[in-house]
């Protein structure tokens, strides 16, 4: 079943049934306080279910099961290789129900669904890629004379916070639980309130998979009440966060009002992608810089928002993106031909035409799109800005929708201090053919990750994570599993 039609995903859509309920110690339930909070669609405006509305009982309910199923060591002492035979047992559950697993990010939030079973592909992937690792990592015996034995081991940290976005609700969500639950410890998931669906369903399959009772619970609801609440725990020893800059400033004050709490941060981005005029195939390039935009709808956090093109290139190249923007409109999520699908909500739906209004009044030429398409629904063209400054709102600030703002410049120096303008650091691309401003530009440029002659770019191998205000953290690969492990010193005195 690996190519589904539209009536298919639209007939699978009618018949799917959500789970909304909490799942605590090793049971589904309603919040503590019977508050719901509601799933929209929207892509049609519709009211898809109405989720539990976990807040700080909940939390704490969660946090005591998982503090006791740390101390149980029923997961947290098990053999690595057997954590990996749980794990890898999830991801085939996983691959098995890949379908509904899909089409829940994209009822709940609006995207493709060629674009979520792409989601569920990376999840799947991350998940063994972390389970594979972890029993192949080895302690350290550290050098010392003959009267000692010094040993270097890593342990797990006891109870990690997942704090997640909408974005990408359950690739993100694979990209903290799958290293964190490897290294052993217990963990609480709290998706989006904009997105809980296939956390809930996740959760089902953990315990299918064995899992034992309190190593993976997931709490929706709202970050300032139940998100808050995991935060300022002083019994949750690290928060792994995905989501906005202004939210994981927070998350790190409340780390210091409580427990000096690990606080690992993959925040928002703006970044730039630099055409050099001596880069090869405009067409191809042209193509590429328009989906590092208009993937997704624009809200990507690794989204290549400012394109900076050489100003002898420039108009000839951006009649190019325009042209491959064209091909990219959106339209019903569950039709797999669909480029783009609906805006998450409509919060964001009208903070996205906010800033295409301001582009207008602050001078930015207007290329293409910028006007909201009818409804039902909340579906956004692609738009290109032209002539845009650093000191614009659609140059600086992220839009997290389908927004490109191009800039024009004229030396190799202009372009690196254009690209690094910017509080952000999360990624940046360069087009050129020129080996050596390759890399004088590359190690110029202030960024978690670069992009050369592509964009977005890498795999389970390569970590992902920013620098500057996009955060400290990084996901995927075996570094990942560094953070969610702590190094205990054993110095064993010998001879004596
Ligand atoms: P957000 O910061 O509003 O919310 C993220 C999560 O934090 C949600 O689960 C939310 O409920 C929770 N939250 C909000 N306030 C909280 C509080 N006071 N205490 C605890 N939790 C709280 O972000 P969003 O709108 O969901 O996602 C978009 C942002 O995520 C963008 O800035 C984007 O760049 C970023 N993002 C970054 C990466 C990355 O890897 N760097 C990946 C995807 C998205």
């Amino acid at each position: 079943m690996s190519h589904k039609m539209h009536a298919d995903w639209q007939r699978m859509a009618a018949s799917l049934t959500f789970e909304t309920r909490a799942f605590i110690d090793d049971t589904f339930a309603e919040a503590a306080s019977g508050e719901t909070f509601e799933a929209i669609n929207p892509a049609t405006g519709e009211l898809l279910a109405r989720v539990a509305s976990c807040d700080a009982p909940d939390a704490e309910r969660a946090v005591q099961c998982a503090r006791a199923a740390f101390t149980r060591g029923e997961w947290s002492r098990l053999a690595p290789g057997k954590r990996k035979k749980i794990l890898l047992g999830l991801a085939d559950l996983m691959e098995a129900n890949k379908h509904e697993l899909a089409l829940l990010d994209t009822l709940d939030m609006g995207k493709p669904v060629s674009s979520s079973l792409g989601d569920m592909a990376g999840a799947i992937a991350c998940i063994r890629y972390q389970a594979e690792c972890i029993d192949k990592l080895y302690g350290e015996v550290a050098p010392t004379g003959e009267e000692a034995l010094a040993l270097v081991l890593r342990e797990p940290l006891g109870v990690v916070a997942a704090i997640v976005p909408w974005n990408f609700p359950l690739m993100m969500t694979a990209w903290k639980i799958a290293p964190a639950l490897a290294a052993g410890n217990s963990v609480i998931l709290k998706p989006s309130e904009k997105s809980p669906l296939s956390a809930l369903r996740l959760a089902a399959l953990a315990r299918e998979a064995g899992v034992p009772r309190g190593v993976f619970q997931v709490l929706p609801g709202f970050g300032h009440t139940v998100g808050k609440a995991l935060a300022l725990s002083m019994e949750v020893d690290c928060l792994a966060f995905t989501g906005s800059t202004q939210v994981g400033k927070q998350l790190m004050q409340y780390a210091g009002q409580s427990n000096l709490k690990r606080v690992y941060l993959e925040c928002g981005g703006k970044s730039p992608n630099i055409v050099f005029a001596d880069c090869r195939n405009l067409d191809k390039v042209a193509r590429h810089a328009a989906t590092a935009i208009f993937h997704n709808q624009g809200e990507v956090c690794i989204a290549g928002s400012r394109l900076l093109v050489e100003n002898s290139i420039r108009e000839a190249f951006i009649e190019k993106v325009l042209k491959a923007a064209e091909g990219m409109q959106p339209g019903d999520p569950l039709d797999p031909e669909s480029f783009m699908g609906a805006i998450v909500d409509e919060t964001q739906y009208r903070r996205v035409l906010d800033f295409i209004r301001q582009g207008v009044e602050e001078g930015a030429q207007l290329r293409a799109g910028g006007q909201s398409l009818e409804g039902p629904g909340f579906f956004i063209p692609p738009t290109v800005f032209d002539g845009v400054t650093s000191s614009m709102a659609i140059g600086r600030e992220e839009i997290f929708g389908p927004v490109l703002a191009v800039f024009g410049f004229d030396s190799e120096e202009e372009a690196v201090a254009m690209a690094n303008d910017t509080p952000y650091g999360l990624a940046a691309g360069l087009w050129s053919q020129d080996i050596d401003r390759i890399m004088r530009v590359t190690r110029r440029l202030q960024s978690g990750q670069v992009f050369v002659n592509n964009w977005a770019g890498g795999d389970q191998t390569m970590p992902f994570g920013g620098v500057k205000q996009s955060g400290n953290g990084r996901d995927k690969s075996h570094h990942s599993l560094e953070e969610y492990s702590d190094l205990k010193s054993v110095w064993i005195a010998l001879g004596g």
